[in-house]
């Protein structure tokens, strides 16, 4: 199920995408990091239930799909960008990371496990 149409069309040299390792994103994800992509809120269109909003800090809100609860977006309270969350997409691996930011609060082990066991998902959906 496709959450939200992202601009992918645009050049990817249009907006700025990174990793966050602060651990606010960290919370929000229940992951190790966030996977970000910071574009113009009004080049989006949501394919299901507009997202439900929560405020994360004083500073910022979060977005997230009200029917699987997937996290979809920070936004902070001065800017009209949104940071989409790249794992919500349909094929982030269109996308790929410029930067890492936050990373006073990466976990030292982070670096995605290059090495270890692999295995691919079993179940398909
Ligand atoms: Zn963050």
């Amino acid at each position: 199920m496709s959450l939200l149409q992202a601009p992918l069309s645009l050049p990817a040299s249009t907006f700025q995408r990174g990793y966050c390792h602060c651990s606010m994103c960290r919370r929000a994800t229940g992951g190790p990091f966030a996977f970000l992509m910071r574009v113009d809120e009004a080049a989006l269109e949501w394919t299901v239930s507009p997202p439900a909003v929560y405020r994360s800090s004083p500073i910022a809100e979060r977005g997230f799909c009200p029917d699987c609860g997937s996290p979809l977006f920070l936004r902070y309270d001065d800017d009209n960008r949104i940071r989409l969350t790249g794992g919500s997409l349909d094929h982030p691996e269109r996308v790929r990371p410029q930067y890492h930011y936050g990373v006073e609060s990466r976990p030292p082990w982070m670096d995605c496990g290059q090495g270890l066991p692999e295995q691919e998902t079993e179940e398909s959906f």
